[in-house]
C-alpha cells in the first residue's frame, strides 16, 4: 500500500520533548501530523515502544506494541504497556492512518527516561553540613564534596539530585546540567522535587569528585513578609545518588552519606530577597575536582529527613533564557550610577571587573526612578536586591549570583573601578523554561506594547511557581492572581506541567476541610478567599480545556470538590456565604468623584457568585469524569444558589445590589439572573462604563471578565473603547507611562507622576494582564470550543471593532500551528484561519451572505475543506477541515 504523504512529527511525552526522570506510571504521548494538503485526519495510529533505538529503527516494539488502535485521538495517549521500571529509557516512535486510510512512515524515534519511582531505590542518605551556623540570619552557602573512582566502559550515568534549600551541583569541576535554583519550590513537607541528570559526559576513568553547594532559598531564606525565614526547617541538606551503569552491566552507585565533607567559601549570604554577597578571595579552587585537599573541612551528619515524598517534576526546570545588554549608563540627580536595561524584567546581572583584591563591587535593583529620576527602592519594602561582588584581584572576574533573582530594569552600581564601561554588564533573564506557544499582534502600537507587557511579566513571575511579582519581600503563589491569569498563561506559553505541578501542591497544602490557602505553596497558613481559593476548581477545568487533560481533571477532582464542599459549609441552608475573610475585588479603583455612581462591589455577593461558578465548574467536571450522580448533586446545589443570589442581591427590577461594574460583569459572566433581566443588567453595566467616561472601575476579579461580557452582550464598541482608553484606569494608561510589564494597580505611577503607596505597587505583577486572554480569543478570535477540548475543534470568531485594522493571533496548541486574524483591505475584509491537520474548525466570516465570501478567490462551494456553510444574522459560519484558509468578504 502506497504510504500517506503526510509526515508524523512533535512527538511528546506528558507534554515534554524527550523527557529525563519521569515518575508517570503511564505517560501519555502525543504527537503533530505535518501536511500542506486541507482536511487532514487521522483514523488510527500505532505506536512501538522499544528497550533501545536499534529495535525500535528495525520496528521491534518489545517493550510494548499498541497495534493499530482506530481513533482520532492523537494527544495525550497513555502508553499501556508493561509496568515501567526505575531508570528505565524507552524509545517509541508512532505511525498513523490518515483520512483515505493510508499508513504514514514511521516518525523519528523519540524516547522517555523514567526516574527513581520507589523511595527504596534511593540508596543515598540525606546529608546535613556539620557547620556551626547562626540561623537568624542568612549564612554562608556550604560546599560537600566527595571523590569516588571509575573504571573505563561506561554505559549510562545518571544524577538524582534534591536537597533543603537550594543546590549547585558540580561534577570534576564543571556544573551538571543548565537549570537553575533547582530544586524549585513545591509544598516542601509533603511534595519535594528531585531533578535527574545524563552526566555521562562528565565521568573520567579513574578518580572523579562531586560537589553541591547548598543556598537558603525558599526552604530556609526569607519568605514572605514580617522578616519570616526558615519557614521550612533551619538545616540544608543534600541528597544526591549517581548511578554509574557500566557496558557488562555493572552498576556503581555514588551516595550522599557520611563520608562526605563540608566547609564554606566564597558565598557569604544567598537569600532570594536580599541577593547574595560574594567573597572571591575565600574561593575554594579545585574543590569539586579529585585530589583536592580536604583535610581540614568538616564532617556531615545523616539526617532522616525520608524519601517518601520525593517527585520528578512535571515542568521544565528554571533557566537562564536570555541575555539583555544595558541601553545606557545613568547618573542621577543624587548622585547614583545607575544602568538602564531598558526592560523591567527578572534575574541578575553578570558583571566582568578587573581591580584590586579586596575591592567590592555592589549591585542593587530596582523597577523604576523616582519622579526626580533618582533610583528608587521603596516599593521593594524590605527585600533588599542587592548582590555584592569583592574581588580577588587577579585579572579580569566575572560574577553571576547562583542562589538569588532580582526584579529590576534598573541597577545601582558601587564600588565599580573606573573607568565603567556598559560591556561589563549583562542582565541573565531567568524563568520556568516554558515553550512560548502563543503570539497576538495587531497594528496599534499600544496594544502591541501592552502584549509585550503581559508577555514579559508572566516571564517574571514564571519561576517554578506563578507569583504575585518578583521583586518586594513577598513573591508569593497568590491563588487569585494565578486563577485570573491563567488562561491568557497558557495562550503564550506551554503551561500544562507548570500548572499541573502548581495545582498539585494546592491539594497537598489545602486543609482536611477543603479550606485552600491564599498562597501554594502555603507560607501564610490562611486561606478561604473567594475567587483566590477558586483556583483549584477554575485551574484544572482551564487546562481541561486548553490541553484537553482529563487526566489531570481526574485526578484534581478530589480537591475540586473538596473546595466547593468548603462553601457549601459556609453557605449552609441559606446557600448565601456570608462569612470568612475575602479580598473581593482586589485593588478596584477607588471613588472619583462624588458625583457619579459609586460603590464597593460586597465581598459576599463575590462570595456567592463565585461559590455559583465553581459548582457549575464542578457539574461539567464531573460530567467529563462520568460522574453523573454527582453531576446531579451539584446541580441542585447550583439551583439554590441562583435561587438565593437572585434573592438577597437582585432587585425585581434587575439592579445588582452593589450596582458596580464587578458586580453586573459576575452576575452575567456567571449566569446568575434571569433571562429577562440579563439585558437590563448588561444595559446598567455598560451605562456605568459611560457615566465613568469610559473607564473600567473593576479590580483583581472584575477586569478579566469585564470586556468578555460586553462584547457577548453587544457592546463590542464599549469594550474596544476600553481597551483603546489611555487615561487612568485603564489597561493602556501604564503604557502611555513608559510600562514594560503589567502593574500591580491601575496607577502605580499617578496621572501626577507620583507613585502610589509604597506599601502595595509593583511594577511587575501580572493579574490585570488577564486581558491578554480577550486579545486572543475575541479580538482575533482563536477560541476553542469547550465541547472538543484541547482544540481539536477551534472557532474562529474575528470581532474587528475599535481603531485596528488588522489583528492576528496564533496558538501553538497540542495539535500543531493555530492561527486566526483578520485585516481590513481595499476589497473587504480579510480572514485568515490556520487549522492544525488533525483538527477542525467553525470560521465565522461576518458577512450579509454567503454570496459575499470567496476563499482564496473561489467561491465557498468550490473550496477544498470546507465541509458546511451556514448562514446566521450577519454572519456566514463556514465548517472547516484542516488547512491555511483565507476568506475575503465584500462589503454587502
Ligand atoms: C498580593 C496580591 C494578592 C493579594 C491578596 C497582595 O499582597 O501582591 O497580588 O492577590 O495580596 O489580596
Amino acid at each position: 500500500m502506497a504510504l500517506s504523504p503526510v509526515q508524523v512529527r512533535t512527538l511528546t511525552c506528558e507534554y515534554q520533548t524527550n523527557p529525563l526522570g519521569l515518575d508517570v506510571s503511564q505517560p501519555r504521548l502525543s504527537w503533530q501530523l505535518a501536511s500542506s494538503a486541507r482536511d487532514v485526519r487521522q483514523t488510527a495510529y500505532q505506536i512501538l515502544v522499544a528497550s533501545d533505538a536499534q529495535r525500535l529503527a528495525a520496528e521491534a516494539g518489545d517493550v510494548w506494541d499498541s497495534g493499530r488502535v482506530e481513533t482520532d485521538q492523537s494527544t495525550l495517549q497513555p502508553y499501556a504497556g508493561p509496568a515501567l521500571r526505575s531508570g528505565q529509557r524507552c524509545w517509541w516512535q508512532v505511525r498513523v492512518w490518515d483520512g483515505a486510510g493510508q499508513p504514514t512512515a514511521w516518525s523519528e524515534p523519540a524516547w522517555w527516561e523514567m526516574g527513581l519511582l520507589d523511595p527504596a531505590d534511593w540508596q543515598a542518605e540525606w546529608i546535613v553540613p556539620a557547620l556551626v551556623e547562626d540561623v537568624s540570619r542568612s549564612c554562608p552557602a556550604p560546599m560537600l564534596r566527595a571523590e569516588f573512582s571509575v573504571e573505563p566502559g561506561v554505559r549510562s550515568a545518571r544524577a538524582y539530585v534534591t536537597s533543603h534549600g537550594l543546590y549547585a551541583l558540580e561534577l570534576n569541576g564543571q556544573r551538571v546540567g543548565d537549570s537553575v535554583l533547582t530544586p524549585g519550590w513545591t509544598s516542601y513537607h509533603h511534595r519535594l522535587q528531585y531533578q535527574t541528570y545524563d552526566v555521562m559526559s562528565l565521568l573520567r576513568p579513574g578518580a572523579n569528585a562531586i560537589g553541591a553547594l547548598l543556598g537558603d532559598g525558599w526552604f530556609r531564606g526569607r519568605l514572605g513578609w514580617r522578616d519570616r525565614r526558615n519557614v521550612y526547617g533551619e538545616k540544608l541538606a543534600l541528597l544526591a545518588q549517581l548511578v554509574i551503569t557500566y557496558a557488562d552491566g555493572r552498576v556503581l552507585s555514588v551516595c550522599t552519606g557520611d563520608d562526605w565533607k563540608a566547609a564554606t567559601g566564597p558565598i557569604l549570604q544567598s537569600d532570594l530577597y536580599n541577593g547574595e554577597h560574594y567573597d572571591a578571595r575565600l574561593e575554594k579552587p579545585g574543590w569539586s575536582t579529585a585530589g583536592y585537599d580536604d583535610r581540614a573541612w568538616a564532617g556531615v551528619r545523616v539526617a532522616a529527613h525520608g524519601k517518601q515524598h520525593l517527585v520528578a517534576p512535571l515542568g521544565p526546570p528554571m533557566r537562564r533564557i536570555e541575555e539583555a545588554p544595558p541601553l545606557a549608563l545613568l547618573r542621577t540627580p543624587a548622585g547614583e550610577t545607575v544602568l538602564d536595561f531598558g526592560q523591567n524584567l527578572v534575574g541578575w546581572v553578570r558583571l566582568t571587573v578587573a581591580g584590586p583584591a579586596g575591592a567590592t563591587v555592589t549591585l542593587r535593583h530596582a523597577e523604576v526612578l523616582d519622579q526626580a529620576g533618582n533610583f528608587y527602592t521603596a516599593n521593594l519594602r524590605d527585600a533588599q536586591q542587592t548582590d555584592r561582588y569583592t574581588l580577588k584581584g587577579q585579572g579580569l572576574e566575572v560574577f553571576e549570583p547562583t542562589f538569588t533573582f532580582h526584579g529590576f530594569r534598573y541597577v545601582a552600581v558601587d564600588g565599580y573601578p573606573e573607568p565603567l564601561s556598559l560591556d561589563a554588564f549583562a542582565a541573565v533573564v531567568a524563568h520556568s523554561d516554558l515553550k512560548r506557544t502563543g503570539h497576538f499582534e495587531c497594528d496599534q502600537p499600544l496594544i502591541n506594547q501592552l502584549q509585550h507587557n503581559i508577555v514579559w511579566g508572566q516571564k517574571g513571575n514564571f519561576l517554578d511557581v506563578p507569583t504575585d511579582c518578583p521583586q518586594r519581600d513577598e513573591r508569593l503563589g497568590w491563588t487569585g492572581d494565578a486563577q485570573v491569569f491563567l488562561r491568557t498563561a497558557a495562550f503564550n506559553m506551554d503551561v500544562a506541567g507548570f500548572f499541573t505541578k502548581w495545582l498539585r501542591d494546592l491539594a497537598a497544602d489545602q486543609t482536611p476541610a477543603g479550606r485552600v490557602p491564599h498562597v501554594v505553596p502555603d507560607v501564610l497558613g490562611e486561606g478561604g478567599s473567594t475567587g483566590w481559593a477558586d483556583a483549584a476548581v477554575i485551574g484544572p477545568w482551564t487546562l481541561y480545556q486548553v490541553y484537553g487533560d482529563r487526566r489531570l481533571l481526574a485526578e484534581q477532582y478530589a480537591s475540586m470538590a473538596a473546595w466547593v464542599g468548603y462553601m457549601r459549609s459556609q453557605a449552609g441552608d441559606a446557600w448565601l456565604w456570608t462569612n470568612g475573610v475575602h479580598f473581593g475585588d482586589w485593588l478596584a479603583v477607588p471613588p472619583p468623584d462624588p458625583n457619579l455612581p459609586y460603590a464597593v462591589t460586597d465581598k459576599h455577593l463575590i462570595a456567592t457568585a463565585f461559590f455559583a461558578y465553581s459548582t457549575q465548574l464542578m457539574i461539567k467536571t464531573a460530567r467529563v469524569l462520568g460522574k453523573d450522580a454527582d453531576a446531579a448533586e451539584y446541580e441542585s446545589w447550583l439551583a439554590h444558589i441562583k435561587e438565593a443570589f437572585g434573592r438577597e442581591y437582585v432587585t425585581p427590577n434587575g439592579r445588582v445590589s452593589s450596582n458596580t461594574q464587578t458586580a453586573y460583569v459576575l452576575a452575567l459572566q456567571f449566569d446568575l439572573l434571569p433571562p429577562e433581566l440579563r439585558e437590563q443588567a448588561a444595559r446598567r453595566l455598560a451605562d456605568d462604563v459611560t457615566a465613568h467616561g469610559v473607564h473600567l472601575m473593576t479590580g483583581f476579579i472584575g477586569a478579566p471578565f469585564l470586556p468578555l461580557v460586553l462584547a457577548e452582550h453587544g457592546d463590542l464598541d464599549l469594550a474596544y473603547a476600553l481597551l483603546e482608553q489611555e487615561t487612568y484606569p485603564s489597561w493602556l494608561y501604564p503604557v502611555t507611562r513608559g510600562a514594560t510589564t503589567i502593574w500591580e494597580r491601575w496607577d502605580g505611577i499617578k496621572p501626577d507622576g507620583s507613585f502610589q503607596a509604597v506599601g502595595m505597587n509593583s511594577f511587575n505583577h501580572y493579574a490585570y494582564g488577564a486581558i491578554g486572554e480577550w486579545l486572543y480569543r475575541v479580538v482575533a478570535g482563536l477560541e476553542l470550543d469547550p465541547q472538543m477540548p484541547g482544540y481539536q475543534r477551534s472557532l474562529i470568531r474575528p470581532r474587528p471593532g475599535g481603531r485596528l485594522g488588522r489583528a492576528r493571533a496564533a496558538f501553538d496548541s497540542l495539535y500543531g500551528l493555530i492561527e486566526a486574524g483578520w485585516s481590513k483591505t481595499g476589497a473587504g475584509l480579510e480572514i485568515i484561519a490556520t487549522l492544525p491537520p488533525n483538527t477542525e474548525g467553525v470560521v465565522s466570516v461576518p458577512a450579509a451572505s454567503v454570496e459575499h465570501v470567496t476563499e482564496g478567490g473561489r467561491p465557498l462551494s468550490q473550496v477544498v475543506g470546507v465541509r458546511a456553510v451556514t448562514q446566521k444574522e450577519g454572519v456566514v459560519e463556514v465548517s472547516v477541515g484542516s488547512g491555511e484558509y483565507r476568506f475575503l468578504t465584500r462589503p454587502a
